[in-house]
């Protein structure tokens, strides 16, 4: 069983991020989570590693364990009303790590942040960041990772500070500074939790 608590999940988190965190207090790696949160799954199989879809995982599974995706997920979901496409041909959100320093910095990502329509941080109103600050390489999340949580595969660490304990602060309140941005969460009916 994974150790895990469900209000560690924050408002507007994203799956990366859950995810990232689930490896941290597990200290697991990328093929011992997947095995763990699907039974179906095989070595390499690349259609369980969609962390945007998640499709091929087992949401049953993951609840078993006591992580509950759906809210977030929904929210991912209704979000896309925003983009006035009738069909999606393109995803809404990037594939590639889209982070605000702050934010990581506070243990805390959003899928906000993975939204094309969004390019600032909708709490911090700073500009976001699209690669590693080190090799300059984006970071795809599409692929759980197997490196360190929060840390892309140079080594580089994603986040300048690590407090101890780091889960006091998974879950917490956030404050949206974004005027356009809590104006379409309002439109679409997005709860904060
Ligand atoms: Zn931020
Ligand atoms: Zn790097």
């Amino acid at each position: 069983m994974l150790t895990w608590r469900k209000e560690w999940i924050g408002p507007f988190d994203s799956t990366w991020s859950i995810f990232e965190k689930i490896r941290l207090v597990n200290s697991i790696n990328e093929t011992d989570l997947l095995s763990i949160i699907n039974p179906e799954y095989k070595k390499r199989q690349r259609k369980y590693r969609n962390i945007n879809t998640l499709i091929g995982f087992n949401l049953t599974e993951l609840e078993r364990q006591g992580v509950y995706l759906r809210v977030t997920l929904d929210s991912m979901e209704r979000l896309k009303q925003i983009v006035n496409i009738p069909i999606y041909h393109v995803s809404v959100y990037h594939s590639h790590l889209v982070y605000c320093s702050q934010c990581l910095d506070n243990d805390y990502h959003s899928f906000l942040h993975q939204f094309k329509l969004i390019n600032n941080c909708p709490f911090h109103l700073s500009d976001l960041i699209d690669k590693c600050e080190k090799c300059n390489k984006v970071i795809y999340v599409h692929n759980l990772s197997n490196n360190t949580p929060f840390c892309c595969s140079c080594g580089q660490s994603l986040k300048q500070s690590f407090d101890d304990p780091l889960w006091k602060k998974w879950g917490g309140e956030v404050h949206i500074k974004d005027d356009i941005v809590l104006s379409w969460l309002n439109k679409v009916g997005i709860m904060k939790s």
